[in-house]
């Protein structure tokens, strides 16, 4: 049996290359404007980094993770990226430098979940970090930064969710009040949710379990819970966040149910979700994780950030046609042709010729398939010192000097 891509995975073919590199210099061109600089890391990390910095009650840390051994070390293919940025960070002193330190990354990670559409088990994320700025601000910016480039994009149809999650004092009563509410159902939920409620209860919330919900609606358990009560330094963070995105023009909507799947985040919570996905919806996640450093082992430091799916952000953008090349020269003579070519690229267009030299037809065939222009450099061209340029989309034609041919 011939060997397929694994399950999960997805080959890039050039036919759909054009709209990955359009996202990424979408991506590049908008990260820079607002000084955001690019990070790479290492695809795997040691399995200790993610155990501890995405934490060991998400699904992520539980079930998703590829994980080998090499030499006795436990290694992890990254299943995100912010761990890995936080560690680089850490690692290279970045800290020292004055605030903020802004980042962003693009790349492969790796979830072992059933793959469906718009599910992968190899999946690529873009996604922004921004550390040492506690004002809500910092928040504001990276969420500007997640519309500016879904608007460079061309994606309009999509909806900003957040929430405040608050700090830790600000949680607990709430936790208390969600496991009440969720206890007398509690046998009826998924094993997950049930490891969960004693774990993390928050994590119930974004359980994507069809009998969970249809639970927690028979038993009215979002009408049942009044929502996370701020402390007052966490409900000014949050109003504050509010009036930045007011005064942005971003359009927003406050969903108090928002929790996000992964255990870093303190404050502020957000997704954007877009109207034409079909049930994996959410194109952007992110929100304010200001433990996540200490917990790596740095010093106290805030941090803010989002990853995007590309996949889902490519789903909602139309094919773009890989550009035609912009000349290819038809000939049977193939080093008049070879070095003819030569002299095009060195003088910054794109060209090809015809390796086998085939008949004149079938070189013109193939030339208004893949290029702008045909040079045909024929016997009196080369005898004559000239070259005969057909336009392939107007088929005018035309004779040209070699010096004709670079203006
Ligand atoms: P979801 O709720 O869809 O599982 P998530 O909360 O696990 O998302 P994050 O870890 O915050 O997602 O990742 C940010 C974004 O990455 C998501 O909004 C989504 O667009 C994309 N993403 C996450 N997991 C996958 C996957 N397995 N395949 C494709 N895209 C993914
Ligand atoms: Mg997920």
């Amino acid at each position: 049996m011939s060997i397929k891509a694994p399950k999960g995975t997805k080959d890039i073919l050039p036919e759909e290359i054009e709209n990955w590199h359009k996202i990424e210099n979408v991506a590049k061109n908008v990260f820079s404007k607002a000084n955001f600089k690019e990070i790479r890391t290492p695809i795997f990390e040691d399995t200790d980094l993610f155990e501890r910095g995405v934490g060991d009650t998400t699904d992520i840390v539980n079930k998703e993770m590829y994980t080998f051994i090499k030499s006795d070390r436990s290694l992890t293919l990254r299943p995100e990226n912010t761990a890995g940025v936080v560690r680089a960070y850490l690692e290279h002193n970045l800290f020292r430098e004055s605030p903020p330190v802004k980042l962003w990354y693009k790349g492969p990670m790796f979830r072992y979940e059933r793959p469906q559409a718009g599910r992968q088990r190899q999946f690529h994320q873009i996604g922004v970090e921004m550390f040492g700025i506690q004002d809500a601000s910092a928040d504001a910016e990276c969420i500007l930064l997640a519309t500016e480039f879904l608007k460079g994009l061309g994606l309009n149809d999509l909806t900003v969710e957040i929430n405040s999650l608050g700090c830790a004092n600000c949680r607990k009563e709430y936790k208390e009040q969600l496991k009440k509410a969720i206890a007398p159902f509690l046998d009826g939920l998924c094993e997950d949710c049930r490891n969960r409620y004693e774990k993390n209860p928050l994590r119930i919330l974004d359980c994507k379990n069809e009998t969970c919900n249809k639970l927690f609606e028979e038993n009215h358990l979002k009408e049942s819970v009044s929502g996370i009560k701020l402390c007052d330094e966490c409900s000014s963070h949050y109003e504050k966040l509010k009036n930045y995105l007011s005064a942005l023009n971003i359009n927003y909507v406050e969903n108090t149910f928002l929790v996000r799947g992964l255990d870093y985040y303190t404050k502020t919570v957000f997704e954007i979700k877009s109207n034409n996905l079909g049930s994996q919806n959410a194109v952007c996640g992110g929100g304010r994780y200001d433990g996540l450093v200490e917990t790596l082992g740095g010093p106290s430091t805030p941090a803010v950030g989002w990853a995007m799916g590309v996949e889902r952000l490519n789903a909602l953008i139309p094919q773009i046609n890989p550009e035609k090349i912009d000349y290819y020269v038809v000939s049977d003579n193939q080093l008049e042709a070879v070095k003819l070519i030569s002299y095009l690229r060195n003088n910054g267009f794109s060209a090809e010729f015809d390796y086998n030299t085939r008949k004149f037809a079938k070189q013109l065939e193939k030339a208004s398939k893949i290029a702008k222009f045909a040079v045909i450099l024929g016997e009196d061209e080369i005898k004559n010192n000239y070259y005969t340029v057909k336009n392939l989309h107007s088929s005018v034609q035309e004779k040209l000097t070699k010096e004709q041919l670079i203006k």
